[in-house]
């Protein structure tokens, strides 16, 4: 809390009434990151599980055999593939001096949710050694909410889509 906190001139960062808009400049910038971040958490997931479930036998052969494995793996591959390009178009845009606000919360809402979802999935492929701490599955869950609650959380990136968006159409 800054309360009538007097900052010599030389201090200020940036132009005079202008730190909501520069704090709100450097969020855009952090999204990218917290972005890159779920996807690391959401390679991983899909790496465990898919390692786990090529050794792990059920009568007889490995779990990637099951199609209802090879379903999850596929939509696991494909909300991370989804969230790695929304994020490097905002990172494209960010590296090109372009306006990237509303790429940067797309990016980070769609990397945290596919971190969330590839690390749900991860665990329920490990079955009961995706609960416990000897695996790493677990981590990448707990890893994963946090990307979606911090540098703005879900329901703002939403917002700030939303917002962006109908500037963009010129609706009210
Ligand atoms: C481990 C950790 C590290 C953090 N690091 C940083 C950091 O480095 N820098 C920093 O600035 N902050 C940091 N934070 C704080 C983080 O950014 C906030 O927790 C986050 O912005 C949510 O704010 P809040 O916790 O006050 O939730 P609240 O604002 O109380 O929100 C609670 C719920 O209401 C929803 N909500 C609130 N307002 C609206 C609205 N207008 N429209 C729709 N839904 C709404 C939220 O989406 C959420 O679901 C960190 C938090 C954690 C847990």
């Amino acid at each position: 809390m800054f309360d009538n906190c007097k900052i010599p001139k030389e201090n200020i960062l940036g132009e005079l009434g202008f730190g909501f808009k520069i704090a709100m400049m450097t969020l855009d910038a952090g999204r990218i990151g917290i972005a890159s971040q779920a996807l690391g958490i959401a390679q991983a997931s899909l790496e465990v599980a898919g390692e786990y479930a090529s050794k792990r036998l059920a009568f007889g052969k490995p779990i990637t055999k099951l199609q209802t494995i090879q379903n999850k793996l596929a939509d696991m591959a494909l909300q991370l593939e989804s969230a790695r390009l929304l994020t490097w178009r905002a990172a494209w845009l960010k590296d090109n001096k372009q306006p990237y606000t509303k790429e940067a919360a797309m990016a980070k809402l769609a990397a945290s949710e596919a971190a969330t979802f590839l690390s749900h999935q991860c665990i329920q492929i490990l079955g009961g050694m995706g609960y416990v701490s000897e695996m790493p599955a677990e981590r990448h869950y707990r890893d994963a909410r946090i990307t979606e609650i911090y540098e703005g959380t879900s329901e703002i990136q939403r917002l700030v889509i939303a917002g962006n968006l109908i500037k963009e159409m010129g609706l009210n």
